[in-house]
């Protein structure tokens, strides 16, 4: 089973990285995709390049042999919509299940997302929660299933909520102490603070 962990990580955070986990653990997910987006869609790009955005999720990574980086839509370049990289995904492993993980945040936008609805078509969902928002359950309401055994009888199709121990990390917090401090950032990994220190970047 995999597990696939889209996002812009600008900077990837201990809350992405908590999200990973925990879902590895309580799915018993065989591996977990880090596939950092090229453009997002649904915002500006982002102000570090994607040399830099991919060398600090291998850091954060470095000790996790379940974790890897998957660069398929920074290969693509251009735009990156989700339905066209799970068809890839889903070509490279067409027996596996696999699921794509995500914030409420960011499932409560789905349905502005391209096609959502032929997302299901190849791959579960995985819920987490975040911090402040309520998770829209109006969205698939018809596909949800309430425990990880429920998901496995499929290779795709279900929405799964999983209650993870909550972060309140959040890349644009981040972002924004950076551009003002650099001392100790509790939401980053060590050796991506010093990534980000020794590269000057974030810094305006
Ligand atoms: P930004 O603040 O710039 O929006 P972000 O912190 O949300 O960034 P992204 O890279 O956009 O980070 O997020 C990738 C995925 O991780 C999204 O599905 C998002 O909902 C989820 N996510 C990010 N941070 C958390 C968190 N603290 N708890 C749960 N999910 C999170």
């Amino acid at each position: 089973m995999i597990g696939i962990f889209g996002g812009t990580f600008n900077p990837v955070h201990n809350g992405h990285l908590q999200l990973a986990k925990q879902a590895l653990e309580r799915l018993a997910l065989d591996q977990v995709h880090f596939l950092p987006c090229a453009n997002p869609v649904h915002r500006g790009a982002p102000q570090v390049s994607n040399q830099d955005r991919l060398n600090m999720i291998r850091l954060s990574i470095a000790n996790e042999g379940q974790f890897s980086v998957n660069t398929l839509e920074l290969d693509r370049g251009g735009a990156s919509f989700m339905i066209d990289t799970l068809r890839e995904v889903r070509e490279q492993y067409p027996h596996e299940s696999i699921s794509l993980m995500l914030g409420a945040d960011a499932f409560n936008g789905l349905l502005s997302w391209r096609q959502p609805t032929k997302i299901l078509n190849l791959a579960h969902l995985i819920v987490c929660q975040r911090p402040q928002v309520r998770l829209n359950k109006d969205i698939f309401n018809e596909r949800w299933v309430q425990s990880a055994e429920d998901l496995q009888r499929e290779k795709f199709g279900h929405v799964l909520p999983l209650a993870i121990k909550q972060s309140s990390c959040s890349s644009t917090e981040i972002r924004e102490q950076l551009s003002v401090s650099k001392s100790v950032i509790s939401c980053l990994p060590k050796s991506v603070l010093e990534y980000i220190v020794n590269n000057h970047l974030y810094e305006t």
